[in-house]
């Protein structure tokens, strides 16, 4: 009798597991949605076609592959290598984020710089060991800073850095590209409707299966229950930073996880958060962070010359909700908000 019970749970168990495997499957139109923990996020993928189960099978091999190169901490990622030993001969992907990173470094007159590291690791943001550090350490590590000292080969993919204890961060970029990469998958598997977020990061592609736009909420900074917002979204990216996604509390003080890299500390510019809509997500992912460290004016004045590019919702510190003129037939909201023109 023991022993029928001990299998029937053993069967029930193994069931269970493999029913976890794909989290939802609606057979009949094919329409599959997977949670999949990765990048150190929760992501969720929303697949509608004939293909829906290959090309989330594909999408999550590709996150996984995309995860073991851009992670900071993974021992042998490419970023570990480079960070490591100062130099490292890059795939095609990394690459493709090197010259991306430079050119919105670049653009955006040094507010986004993938090495941040060394100071990410100094506010213990890295390892969730957070602490406030003295300034004297602030100026020190500053000292390590700079894009102007990446050295990148674009004929052998071969970074280095001209100056020891440099280190990289593709963490403002890196969900960005992932998500444009999964929506090329799904495109390859012949997929026409297709959502994805990666820890709040949206991507869409075409219709629901009804034909109807994709709507995507944005959050509310100050209370995770609430959108401020909704985007009707098809085949864009809606990509937002804030300070409240990733912070400590020390006194009264909030420390949040974007950095000004003229200071060296949490950006203080005058925003809470920073949405980015576009047709690429890696550029929405780099844009969102520069945006949130520029602050209010120096954002809409880079809008004004970017217009054609993007479009932001941007929520300022005395909870002001700018709108850029691009969302005013696809953006709505129960609070009163700016549309800006340029
Ligand atoms: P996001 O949520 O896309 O704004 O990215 C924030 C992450 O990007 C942080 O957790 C850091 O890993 C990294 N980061 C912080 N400040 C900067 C900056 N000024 N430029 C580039 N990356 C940054
Ligand atoms: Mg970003």
């Amino acid at each position: 009798m023991k022993k029928s019970i001990l299998i029937f749970i053993i069967i029930l168990s193994v069931f269970l597991c493999s029913c976890g495997n794909l989290d939802t499957v609606n057979k009949n139109n094919n329409s599959i949605k997977k949670e999949i923990f990765a990048m150190d996020t929760v992501m969720q993928l929303t697949v509608n076609g004939e293909n829906a189960a290959d090309a989330v099978r594909a999408a999550e091999q590709e996150i996984n592959r995309l995860e073991r190169l851009f992670s900071t901490s993974l021992v042998d990622s490419e970023v570990w290598a480079v960070n490591t030993n100062g130099k490292a001969t890059l795939s095609d992907d990394s690459a493709e984020l090197i010259k991306a990173s430079q050119t919105i470094n670049h653009d955006t007159n040094g507010a986004f710089d993938i090495t941040i590291y060394p100071l990410v690791k100094l506010w213990g943001f890295h390892d969730k060991n957070f602490r406030v550090p003295s300034q004297d350490e602030i100026d020190e590590n500053l000292k390590l800073f700079g894009s102007d000292k990446l050295v990148f080969d674009e004929n052998t993919n071969e970074l280095s850095f001209n100056e020891s204890n440099m280190a990289i961060d593709f963490g403002g970029i890196a969900k960005g590209y992932t998500s444009e990469r999964i929506i090329n998958i799904f495109k390859d598997y012949g997929i026409e409707s297709a959502v994805i977020s990666l820890g709040g990061n949206v991507q869409t592609l075409g219709h629901k299966p009804d034909s109807s736009e994709w709507s995507v909420g944005i959050q509310d900074p100050d209370d995770n229950t609430n959108l401020i917002g909704t985007i009707k979204a098809t085949d864009l990216a809606v990509i937002t930073s804030g300070g409240y996604q990733r912070f400590f509390e020390e006194g009264d003080t909030k420390y949040h996880h974007i950095l000004d890299p003229k200071t060296g500390k949490p950006a203080n510019n005058g925003l809470k958060s920073v949405s980015i809509v576009c047709d690429n997500g890696t550029l929405a992912d780099g844009l969102s962070t520069s945006l949130f460290v520029m602050g209010t004016e120096k954002a809409i004045e880079y809008w004004k010359n970017h217009h054609e590019n993007f479009d932001t919702v941007l929520i300022t510190d005395d909870d002001k909700i700018i709108v850029t003129s691009g969302l005013a037939e696809l953006f709505s909201s129960n609070y009163d908000y700016e549309i800006v023109e340029y």
